[in-house]
């Protein structure tokens, strides 16, 4: 954000304003804690905060301060248009373009005439705000609310919560500060959170042990689906709709399963193919270690983003016809995946 930029919006947030915050749609531990720690910033500096988020997220993450607060848009669709379309300021956080709200909530924000403010770590953003915090080098947004608050000269205003909520979308984001992401100034950032009252062994309690039983059935089957292929170092895993149903499947309960697949030696490329036949289509989630970029393939053949070493994408195809396309795409790719990783 330009200095000129930065200027502006103080101006703009020196008096009391309606502001309405979106994250993501499925919402993760980052998209939540940087929405939860900006609502909570911002209701010191007197706004008025209502959080929008698309759909429900995940349990593992409802006992964030304040998360039971927000509106969702697909449950709670005319108090939210509402929020939405009496705000003075719309937050995007943690995602590059507006489709990464689903048609119906983009459909509303397209029509929405105040101004935006993107605070995101995604590569390629699109340039639809009048203002715009980028930086692909992050580790997480959570990590660029910490930052964006220091920029605002406002580091007295964080508290216990704010730095939980933090906290926790740093520690997700970086896959508990094992990531490349995970910067020098990320552990300054962690130390301070936690010396501001986050408490560190209480959030990774919240967030990883609080696994149903039905969990951990359903990772066996996932595991027991996982296949490798040695040749280009890529390891997959299948999850079919039946197999969720069979397991009492929720929202968050696949989450971290593809690591899985990540975690065999050697393997350097990782997917797990979701079935999800209320969407008609297969969601998948991509990983990689070294340089080749999980964001350029599921772009190019998948209709996803995210980022170098995570992405998202997704397939209108059957399962089968979706693995079989996957494992035909391979061969193109064969140079970059072996020369992605030195062990
Ligand atoms: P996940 O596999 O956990 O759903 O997503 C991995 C990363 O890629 C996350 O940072 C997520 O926000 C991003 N991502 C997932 N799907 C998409 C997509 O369709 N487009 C873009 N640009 N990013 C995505
Ligand atoms: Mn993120």
């Amino acid at each position: 954000m330009t200095n000129t930029d930065l200027k502006d919006l103080k101006q703009i947030l020196s008096t009391p304003k309606n502001i309405v915050i979106v994250p993501h749609k499925n919402p993760d531990g980052d998209a939540m804690g940087a929405s939860l720690a900006m609502k909570l910033f911002l209701e010191k500096k007197n706004h008025t905060i209502d959080i929008v988020t698309p759909n429900d997220y995940p349990d593992f993450l409802k006992w964030l301060p304040k998360a039971n607060t927000s509106y969702k848009f697909d449950m709670q669709n005319r108090q939210s248009k509402r929020a939405i379309n009496n705000a003075d300021l719309i937050f995007l956080l943690d995602f590059n373009a507006l489709h990464r709200v689903g048609d119906d909530m983009a459909n509303t924000l397209k029509k929405y005439e105040g101004t935006f403010v993107m605070i995101d770590h995604h590569q390629q953003p699109d340039d639809i705000t009048r203002f715009i915090y980028s930086d692909t080098e992050m580790c997480s947004t959570c990590q660029m609310v910490y930052h964006f608050i220091e920029m605002f000269g406002e580091k007295d205003l964080l508290d216990k919560d704010i730095a939980t909520c933090i906290y926790t979308g740093i520690m997700t984001d970086t896959g508990s500060f094992r990531f490349r992401s995970t910067t020098s100034t990320t552990h300054r950032v962690v130390a301070d959170l936690i010396d501001l009252g986050a408490d560190n062994a209480r959030i990774h309690n919240n967030v990883y042990d609080t696994n149903s039983y039905s969990r951990m059935q359903l990772l066996g089957v996932a595991l027991n689906n996982m296949k490798m292929i040695s040749d280009y170092k890529t390891a997959y895993i299948t999850l079919s709709q039946d197999e969720k149903e069979q397991f009492d499947f929720k929202k968050g309960d696949t989450e971290g399963f593809v690591n899985y697949a990540l975690s065999l030696k050697g393997i350097v490329l990782a997917v797990i193919f979701i079935e999800d036949k209320e969407q008609g289509i297969i969601k998948m989630s991509l990983r990689s270690k070294g340089s080749f970029s999980v964001n350029e393939f599921a772009r190019s053949y998948f209709d996803g983003g995210g980022h170098t070493n995570a992405a998202g994408g997704r397939s209108t195809l059957n399962m089968e016809e979706t693995v079989e396309k996957f494992i035909n795409l391979l061969p193109n790719h064969k140079e970059e995946i072996s020369k992605s990783y030195e062990e």
